[in-house]
């Protein structure tokens, strides 16, 4: 049995049983068995399935917020932003049934054109920090391709997975199309890897398991998509709009008490705007609301487990200043307060290791070109930010950076609409937006010939 906690209260939320590898090979085997039919579905059925399901999930989204702001301890206005994004993703992937693809293309003696393929049966493996959302950048667009799923969520936050394999059901989709399955990663999800019934590996993880899969998936040749850790700067120059962009790092690197893997946690800013920018921040970040997360107002919520407190206090033991220090409730649950460490030298643990907590660096630079260098020293390569009236500079930048989601005066990330996904070893592959589609389908090259 696995004991899933409630990190606010350190309080059992529930018990549920953990699956073993033979209830996996039966999952696996359930999802092949219903592909040929989910794949035949004329596309106007499947996305008349889909847009049920949508409903459905609209119908339960206060529920679904509730259960994951408990589970995961994030505050429950963000849980609610993250079931509608759940929400819009399965509205916005329920039209690609119907969507065009595929090409004609001019070639002698016939006719050649492309049509895309589903792939089969496709695992979903999913980390603790966003759980549905995540889930369901995979699952819409794997179903709407014509895919069957095997979802394994993380283990210490698998609530929300669970329940919507209940609602998937409840709404049409047909017996052994979803298929959620709770185990650890080591066995189960190493058995979904290495599974030969299996065409494809959607990850989100760190960039340490990101390997593993990659490793275990490549005796069947699986396709992998990956989507990994990250290390991103918050470049703010001064010529920013510096109250701006100091009201909005907080929210930038503690959302979801950092853990976020597109958490701005390298704020670079410009020598001559530091004592500006630095005074703007720490009034920002001392008037972050940390506290239960089921209090509307609560803007931070505590950390997932005690092992990750551990873990993220083990970055304040290197030595670097701490220069704020933002408050935090006393008591049970995984508690830390948020902190800005500045300034640190780029060459500093908490300046090159993902912390994947409330903890902030504060970088100095002096110029464009020093900027751009420190911003892409590191192995990660996920998203950042630019902050500057400069129109010509924040293009310059924008595209000198080596990341595959950028924002210019502004901290944010995702749209359902666009693509998602890293450079270098934060990962490969897009999720969402058109792009998705590409990563559970494959090109297929068709000639007739006239002659
Ligand atoms: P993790 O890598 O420890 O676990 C992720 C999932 O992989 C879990 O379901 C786990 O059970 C499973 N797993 C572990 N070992 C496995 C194995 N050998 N084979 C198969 N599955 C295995 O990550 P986490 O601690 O749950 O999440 C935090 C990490 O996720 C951070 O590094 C963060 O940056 C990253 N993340 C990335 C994104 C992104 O989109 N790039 C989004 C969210 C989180």
């Amino acid at each position: 049995m696995i004991t899933v906690l409630e990190p606010a209260t350190e309080a059992a939320l529930a018990e549920i049983p953990a699956a073993d590898e033979e209830q996996l090979d039966a999952a696996v085997a359930r999802a092949k068995e219903s592909y040929p039919t989910w794949r035949a579905l004329a596309p106007g059925e499947r996305a008349r399935k889909l847009r049920e399901l949508t409903l459905a999930l609209e119908h339960h989204h206060e529920e679904l917020a509730q259960l994951e702001a408990r589970n995961v301890g994030k505050p429950i206005a963000d849980a609610r932003a993250e079931m509608a994004m759940v929400i819009d993703t399965f509205g916005y992937y329920a039209g690609a049934p119907e969507w065009p693809h595929g090409d004609t293309i001019p070639v002698a003696g016939g006719q050649a054109f492309t049509v895309r393929e589903p792939l089969g049966v496709v695992g979903l493996i999913t980390p603790w920090n966003f759980p549905l959302l995540i889930a369901s950048w995979k699952l819409a667009p794997a179903l709407a391709a014509g895919n069957t799923v095997v979802l394994k969520p993380a283990v210490l936050t698998p609530m929300t997975a669970l329940r919507f394999e209940e609602i998937a059901s409840e709404a049409g989709i047909p017996e052994g199309v979803v298929n959620v399955l709770v185990g650890s990663g080591a066995t189960v999800g190493q058995r979904l890897v290495e599974h030969p019934d299996v065409a494809k590996i959607a990850f989100t993880g760190s960039t340490e398991v990101g390997r593993q899969i990659a490793a275990g998936a490549a005796p069947t040749i699986k396709r992998v998509t990956l989507e990994l850790g990250g290390k991103s700067p918050n470049i703010v120059f001064a010529d920013a709009d510096l109250a701006r962009a100091a009201a909005a790092a907080p929210g930038a690197v503690f959302g979801n008490a950092g853990q976020d893997c597109c958490a701005r946690s390298r704020i670079l800013v410009q020598r001559e705007a530091i004592d500006e920018f630095m005074h703007a921040l720490g009034e920002a970040v001392r008037s972050m609301r940390v506290g239960d997360p089921l209090d509307e107002r609560t803007q931070m919520g505590p950390l997932i487990s005690a092992g990750q407190r551990e873990t993220v206090s083990s970055f304040l033991n290197d030595g670097a200043p701490i220069a704020i220090r933002g408050s935090a409730p006393d008591g049970p649950g995984y508690w830390f307060a948020p902190t800005v460490l500045a300034p640190v030298d780029p060459g500093a643990r908490a300046a090159r290791e993902e912390i994947f907590g409330p903890i902030a660096v504060v970088i100095p630079f002096v110029d464009e070109a020093d900027a751009v260098a420190l911003a892409n020293d590191t192995i990660y390569g996920l998203s950042g930010s630019v902050w500057t009236r400069d129109g010509a500079k924040a293009l310059r930048v924008a595209r000198a950076l080596q990341c595959g989601v950028l924002s210019i005066n502004s901290n944010t990330s995702v749209r359902v609409a666009t693509p998602f996904g890293g450079f270098k070893q934060s990962g490969y592959g897009r999720e969402l937006g058109p792009d998705a589609l590409d990563a559970y389908s494959e090109v297929k090259s068709i000639f007739f010939a006239t002659s």
